[in-house]
């Protein structure tokens, strides 16, 4: 393709783009296709000529646009939103026109800089502590990961790496193996199955605990737990504290655990904060995460519910030596003259290649400024305080979980089987689309607000669909 024929296709998807985006409302959230729908639509092999750039536009609707599921319709609320913005989508055209991969400081600096610069002010918007940013003039950054998932993960191998030396200075007898056989992590029940997976993948013991009856975990319920295991020869060495759990957008006492781990020097606090983080650029919901400075490292998710495109997910680090330096492998073609003067991410992360995803966090940062971005977040928790009244209002139902957030959990008061087929009248009639979730044996519904075009009215149409979905379910009962 020449640079003409680009700028026309890249012109002509900007319009489509903007066209579909501002009436996504119109669809049909999730697609009705089956599996399989589309290898009949496509040749059974790629062409031998280049087509023209029309032809694949003409595909799109026909392709694509029948098989995607909306995320970004206001009808849809399932899971939690994954962020969108003009913004990001352009910073995403150049960083795929730059096309670095920036390992290392040398194999793209403004790659490097732009990320370490754009980790201190989105660590200054939340108000986190100096003493994670790389501004405060020591070791500490922020480092953009792809998801949550590798942050915890990352993290988790850093935790194992500082116990581990501190173990072998004090049994030198021990071996390697028998030390990381001692190794206990611990979460919330109500934690993302992510820490779980991580504890899997490095090699650990990893405890699920169960929280206090407001799904929140708590200092008391932890020591109980590490002093059990200490007593059973453990070594306690991690622990994830959710801000906001995936089931129900609840908190763990941060503050407390924070103490507790503080005065044992080997457990590393990761904080996963996925959604809820967001929210703390608002001044009012920070004390959710009160204790913030007694943590080792501290994540979060600008790719749902901070405007900015998958994937950006901000990390830091107060002592990224533990996993800098703990996995170093050197080999002469990653070297470079300025090694130490910059961070060179390729230590900082799982995989050696990265994108330039700082643009998007600066394009977003610009044009919209600290206090548009706190605005959309004060609008969808609005938003979902007015789901909340409505379905108050309504004495068929309850609200489950207390309402902090972006997320509604609610139900009919009336069994699980129920409410199941709530859920499925409500998803089968395919106008909103929403998940279940189930703690303690409870299942309830989950209404997220997802997308940045929704406002009353569209909450207003969707709890009238869940109304009529509960009339249907409700009457089918009595016959
Ligand atoms: N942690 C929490 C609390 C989450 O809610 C989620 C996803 O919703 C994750 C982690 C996983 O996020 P990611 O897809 O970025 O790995």
């Amino acid at each position: 393709m020449e640079a003409g024929d680009f700028k026309d296709f890249a012109k002509a998807m900007t319009d489509y783009i903007a066209e579909y985006l501002e009436n996504i409302r119109d669809r049909q959230v999730v697609p009705s296709v089956k599996p399989g729908y589309l290898r009949p639509l496509v040749p059974e092999q790629a062409p031998q000529q280049a087509e023209p750039w029309t032809a694949v536009m003409a595909d799109i609707e026909r392709v694509v646009m029948t098989g995607v599921t909306h995320w970004h319709s206001p009808r849809f609320h399932a899971y939690f939103p994954t962020a969108n913005s003009y913004p990001a989508i352009v910073a995403d055209m150049l960083s795929g026109a730059i096309a670095c991969i920036g390992f290392t400081w040398i194999a793209s600096p403004a790659c490097t800089e732009l990320e370490v610069v754009m980790l201190d002010w989105l660590g200054q918007m939340l108000g986190l502590p100096e003493c994670f940013l790389a501004r405060s003039g020591g070791e500490a950054g922020g480092v953009i990961q792809g998801t949550a998932s590798e942050a915890t993960l990352v993290a988790l191998l850093g935790a194992k790496s500082r116990v581990m030396k501190r173990v072998r200075e004090q049994h030198p007898e021990w071996t390697d193996f028998e030390i990381t056989s001692k190794l206990v992590g611990y979460c919330n029940k109500q934690a993302h199955s992510s820490v779980e997976r991580a504890g899997l993948l490095g090699g650990v013991k990893l405890r699920t605990l169960q929280p206090n009856n407001k799904r929140c975990l708590t200092a008391d319920i932890l020591r109980e737990a590490m002093e059990e295991d200490k007593r059973n020869g453990l070594i306690p060495f991690y622990v994830v504290a959710t801000l906001g759990t995936t089931s129900s957008c609840t908190f763990d006492a941060l503050d407390e655990i924070g103490d507790l781990c503080m005065a044992d020097d080997n457990v590393w606090i990761h904080v996963d904060a996925a959604y809820a983080g967001s929210a703390f650029i608002c001044p009012e919901y920070r004390y959710l995460m009160k204790g913030i400075e007694k943590a080792d490292s501290f994540n979060f998710n600008p790719h749902k519910w901070l405007l900015v495109n998958f994937d950006c997910s901000a990390m830091w680090l107060k002592e990224p030596r533990w996993i800098v330096d703990a996995f170093n492998v050197d080999p002469l073609y990653l070297k470079h003259d300025q090694q130490g003067s910059a961070p060179d991410y390729r230590h900082w992360q799982i995989p050696l290649g990265r994108r330039f995803r700082a643009l998007k966090l600066w394009f977003v940062l610009r044009l919209y400024g600290v206090e548009n971005l706190q605005k959309y977040i004060r609008k969808h928790i609005a938003l979902a305080h007015l789901f909340e009244k409505l379905c108050l209002e309504d004495e068929r139902f309850e609200i489950y979980e207390e309402v902090t957030m972006g997320l509604v959990c609610f139900k009919l008061k009336e069994s699980n089987e129920v409410n199941e087929a709530l859920l499925r009248t409500i998803n089968g009639r395919g106008k909103i689309h929403l998940v279940p979730s189930k703690i303690d044996e409870v299942y309830f519904l989950r209404l997220a607000i997802c997308s940045r075009f929704t406002e009353d009215k569209d909450i207003q149409e969707s709890w009238e669909e869940i109304q009529a979905s509960a009339n249907e379910v409700l009457k089918s009962l009595k016959k």
